[in-house]
């Protein structure tokens, strides 16, 4: 049935979709692939009902927005405390692969990608130098790489309420054409602070980013967060809401790439964008949006995607500071 809010949303998208303006991802091959006009949004609202529109059932990777995930997923195994004193919650003002780090060489926050490898990190064995020799064979052996990856995996899955699946043709060309991300897990080795094998976080970081997703799953996970860990369409319970309003205030501050002060200023929820093409972005309490188009701005932030959620804030006034 078609209710006045898929109208207002083939409206908007309507309107958007003139915009061709941007450069979809041409760092590996696969990116270059994908059809520049697909155009994708979904909402999910607190209840579980999905709003789908477009080429919401479209898959890409994920990209850059697992950052917000694995974060969660690291708050939840380790806490707080333990997080925060590897990883700050500073926005850090450059681009997404600079190696940022503070005055304690923690990466500034765990939406660039040093925190991201960082927190990838955590969820591996921690091998030192001093403690390698009396790490038992077996916990290496069930820890691999593969081990937790499978966790990964599962977790994100809860979140979007559907098993997802890698896209290992993505995956190759990222490992491939790694060398920035390499460098940045061996500099952060280097500085000391890195306790896991930095192949083994590379690996990690490489293949939660080529996860693939859809708009609806995107929703899904969003209003997981937004409704305090609980996925409105299983009813489970994912993450505390002390782990949700965590990741909520970090991607208000730090998940648009160098674009997230201008982001807050006009859309005003938190959000994370990936070089795939899709937003995330939450009302907290209410509701998730997803949305794709893989043509992006210089800042690495989906043109449309953008646009299209500047329109669903200031129409429905959807900014988390909404006085008016
Ligand atoms: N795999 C990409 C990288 O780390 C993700 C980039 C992004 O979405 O920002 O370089």
């Amino acid at each position: 049935m078609s209710t006045p809010v898929d109208g207002y949303l083939r409206h908007i998208m309507t309107l958007c979709a003139t915009d061709r303006a941007g450069a979809v991802a041409d760092y590996i091959p696969e990116l270059t692939r994908v059809d520049p006009d697909g155009y994708g949004l979904s909402l999910c609202m607190h209840d579980g009902h999905l709003y789908s529109h477009g080429d919401s059932a479209a898959q890409f990777t994920i990209q850059s927005i697992s950052k917000a995930l694995t974060y969660a997923l690291v708050l939840t195994r380790l806490g707080p405390r333990e997080v925060d004193a590897k990883i700050g919650v500073e926005p850090s003002g450059e681009a997404f692969n600079e190696i940022s780090v503070d005055g304690a060489r923690r990466p500034k926050n765990p939406m660039i990608n040093a925190g991201a490898i960082m927190s990838a990190s955590l969820l591996l064995p921690q091998v030192r130098d001093d403690d390698s020799a009396t790490l038992d064979s077996e916990s290496l052996e069930v820890r691999t790489v593969d081990t937790v990856f499978d966790d990964l995996v599962s977790f994100y899955s809860a979140c979007a309420g559907r098993r997802l699946h890698i896209d290992d043709a993505v995956y190759r060309s990222e490992r491939r054409t790694g060398a920035r991300n390499r460098a940045i897990a061996y500099m952060l080795d280097s500085f000391g602070v890195l306790d896991a094998d930095p192949e083994a976080a590379l690996d990690l970081y490489l293949r939660q980013c080529s996860l693939r997703v859809t708009t609806d799953d995107l929703a899904v996970i969003g209003c997981t967060l937004a409704t305090g860990g609980v996925n409105p369409r299983t009813g489970r319970q994912i993450v505390s809401p002390e782990v949700a309003q965590r990741v909520l205030s970090v991607m208000t501050t730090c998940g648009m790439y160098d674009g997230a002060g201008d982001w807050v200023s006009s859309v005003g929820l938190p959000a994370k964008s990936g070089v795939g093409g899709g937003i995330l972005a939450i009302l907290p309490g209410q509701l998730g949006i997803g949305v794709y188009s893989p043509r992006l701005d210089a800042h690495g932030n989906s043109v449309r995607g953008i646009d299209t959620c500047r329109h669903l804030s200031t129409d429905l006034g959807l900014h988390m500071f909404n006085v008016t």
